[in-house]
């Protein structure tokens, strides 16, 4: 652009003396220079504004905490893959158990958004992916183990992970206590009562999902700024991720084993970012 100019002024001052294009020249350069100046300035201004901006933002004390519940309070994961293996077994006169436990997840997966996340949802399809493997070919008697599998899960008992009673007695009296989970509503709201733990909590959230549009809601219901929201989880997926992207704070728990769908090969770098051994570990960066 400046080049274009230096050229229209050239042709401008072709049949002029030198002294008028020296001048012409002259008033060029103060004007551009002067622009310079007002455009750095700006920019300077706008980073500097930023930063005031983001160092508020981070001075602001966190005033929720929420905890995922499935394998961050208690045991869950490890009950699933049990009862997966008695059901690849009930079939492993069709189907080596791999191959059953992967059409298994592919059907979870493709069921997902019309039965949502949970055990009623895993029945159903454990008797779907039944069908597709035997080629229609199932005796009835395999279809009733495979729902007596799902009920045995649905009544295993709570087993809180070590430290988490200890957490919460300790955190209950510095900020408000949440659960958000994924989940059947019913069996969460079981688990809930059966764990021993439901009084620590000031809301229970039950979600369909976890993404940036459903944590904005449950942000907006708590009546607190995402700055001021913590979410503590097992899932970077679910429980980090969609957190950090809308301007909160999430803390990793990484449990031993993840179902497969919450997997991601991910390294957070995020200043809202913190990965702890434990639930217990938590307790000397939020009782500062
Ligand atoms: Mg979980």
């Amino acid at each position: 652009m400046q080049r274009n100019n230096l050229s229209f002024i050239n042709r401008l001052c072709t049949k002029r003396s030198n002294g008028m294009q020296l001048g012409i020249y002259s008033a060029y350069l103060h004007f551009i220079g002067e622009l310079d100046f007002k455009t750095r300035f700006q920019k300077i201004f706008l980073k500097l504004f930023h930063s005031y901006i983001q160092a508020l933002k981070s001075f602001m004390p966190i005033k929720v905490i929420a905890f995922d519940a499935d394998d961050t309070l208690w045991i869950n994961e490890p009950y699933f893959q049990e009862t997966e293996k008695k059901f690849c077994e009930l079939l492993e006169d069709y189907l080596p158990h791999h191959t059953v436990s992967r059409e298994l997840l592919k059907t979870e997966i493709q069921n997902l958004s019309l039965y949502g996340y949970g055990i009623k949802g895993f029945m159903l399809s454990m008797i779907e992916t039944a069908f597709k493997v035997t080629d229609k070919t199932i005796k009835v008697d395999v279809v009733e183990k495979t729902i007596e599998l799902g009920k045995d899960l649905l009544a295993r008992p709570i087993e809180l992970l070590d430290g988490v009673e200890e957490v919460l007695l300790n955190l209950k009296d510095h900020y408000r206590l949440v659960v958000a989970t994924k989940g059947d509503l019913l069996d969460q709201e079981r688990k809930l009562k059966n764990s021993g733990i439901e009084h620590y909590f000031h809301h229970i959230e039950i979600m369909s999902e976890k993404g940036e549009s459903d944590y904005l809601k449950l942000i907006k219901h708590l009546d607190v700024k995402p700055q001021e929201f913590l979410m503590v989880g097992n899932s970077l997926k679910s429980d980090v991720l969609p957190v950090l992207a809308i301007g909160g704070h999430g803390y990793h728990i990484p449990y031993h084993t993840t179902w497969a769908h919450e997997k991601v090969e991910h390294v957070v770098e995020h200043p809202n970012f913190k990965q702890f051994q434990n639930i217990k570990s938590l307790l000397p960066t939020l009782l500062v």
